[in-house]
């Protein structure tokens, strides 16, 4: 008898299984692939490169609690992401900052006057409805175009126009010459990848992992007190309310015999090709080889589920499931799937300290 089955075995279920184990309880987590993690799964391809399989995963985050709490489980390599757009055949810093649009426009703008070249594109007083509105208030309808339109309805497959402001809201704009990604206090990598730092993470007594194994298959066989469920919650539930939309990716993966491809980690494609973004995964880990591994994202409508889809009636779906959810006794859904919200690693794991804390010990 366990007194929680977990279902699924990425960020979410991992640090719920470990806080519970922690505290005295009999854990099951159970994942329907063969192998942990989730979608932060890495391991060394055929040609020996640490490479992500579900695509790029960079930690960042603001919370020390969460930067702690993962210190347990792993050492740490200190790397700043880097992005850089390819906009008008020129590669150059996204987020936009001072030297993206003196590089675009062969301007000169310092700190000191880059305010008055913002000054004229944006618009405090306008009411942000959208993902686009959120851009062009911003930085005017020119750059939105440039940077931002093109790779949303790639991503997405839908107009920026229809998607909620927080899509786009994830972006800064700069007025400095930071060209980092993200801004966040803590930015680091497992030293030794994601799946090692999962994999000390299931290392404690109390839990025990089942791979390969889905929830109907065992759901009547195994004894349990409590069920977390961090998959999908229209599947959960038969799809009886209609499905919840989710953004899939088709990644395609190349080895090159060259040091190196491109000069950051990963650069984005707003309005060429049919991919969004390109990723050398050997800059996020710091190895070192005389050959290198890229992988190209294609977002598409169909395949495993990655985004939630930020838009209204989609989380308006989602609440009919959380009100049939919140009618089970013993039963709750966590995570990304789970609570179809579009978080970052750092959000899925205080969210998940979070919950057990407060609702389960
Ligand atoms: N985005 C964009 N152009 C870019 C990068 C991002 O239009 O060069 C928009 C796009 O809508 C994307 C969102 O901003 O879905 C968030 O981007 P982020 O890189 O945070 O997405 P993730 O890494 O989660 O896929």
């Amino acid at each position: 008898m366990f007194d929680y089955l977990i279902v699924g075995c990425g960020l979410s279920g991992v640090t719920a299984g470990r806080i519970l184990a922690e505290n005295g309880n009999k854990v099951l987590i159970i994942d329907k692939r063969n192998h942990v993690g989730g979608n932060v799964y890495d391991y060394y391809n055929e040609a020996g490169i640490l490479i992500h399989k579900y695509g790029p995963h960079i930690f960042h985050t603001n919370s020390k609690q969460v930067f702690d709490f993962l210190s347990r489980f792993t050492k740490w390599r200190l790397y700043q992401h880097r992005v850089l757009s390819c906009v008008d055949g020129k590669l150059v810093p996204m987020p936009i900052n001072l030297d993206t649009i003196n590089m675009l426009y062969g301007t000169n703008y310092s700190y000191n006057n880059i305010g008055e070249f913002y000054e004229n594109l944006k618009n405090d007083s306008m009411d942000i409805k959208n993902a686009k509105d959120m851009v062009v208030s911003k930085v005017g309808e020119e750059l939105y175009e440039k940077f931002f339109k093109n790779y949303t309805k790639k991503q997405w497959n839908i107009d920026a126009e229809d998607l909620e402001s927080e899509v786009t809201a994830r972006i800064p704009i700069r007025y400095n010459r930071d060209d980092r990604y993200f801004a966040d206090k803590y930015q680091a990598m497992p030293l030794n990848g994601y799946t090692e730092m999962v994999n000390n993470m299931l290392d404690c007594e109390g839990i025990h992992v089942m791979l390969n194994t889905s929830y109907e298959q065992i759901k009547d066989e195994v004894k349990y007190k409590k069920l977390i469920f961090t998959g999908c919650a229209d599947e959960f539930f038969g799809y009886k309310y209609g499905r919840l939309p989710y953004r899939s990716i088709r990644f395609e993966e190349e080895t090159l015999q060259s040091e190196q491809y491109q000069p950051v980690g990963t650069v984005n494609y707003p309005n060429d090709y049919d991919f969004t973004r390109i990723t050398e995964y050997k800059y996020l880990t710091g190895q070192k080889c005389p050959n290198t591994t890229i992988m190209k994202e294609y977002s598409c409508g169909e395949g495993e589920p990655y985004y939630p889809i930020p838009q209204s009636a989609n989380k308006q779906l989602y609440e009919k499931y959380a009100k049939e959810a919140s009618k089970l006794e013993n039963v709750y859904f966590l995570g990304r799937l789970g609570q179809y919200r579009y978080m970052n690693m750092d959000a899925v794991i205080l969210n998940a300290i979070n919950f057990i804390n407060s609702t389960l010990l």
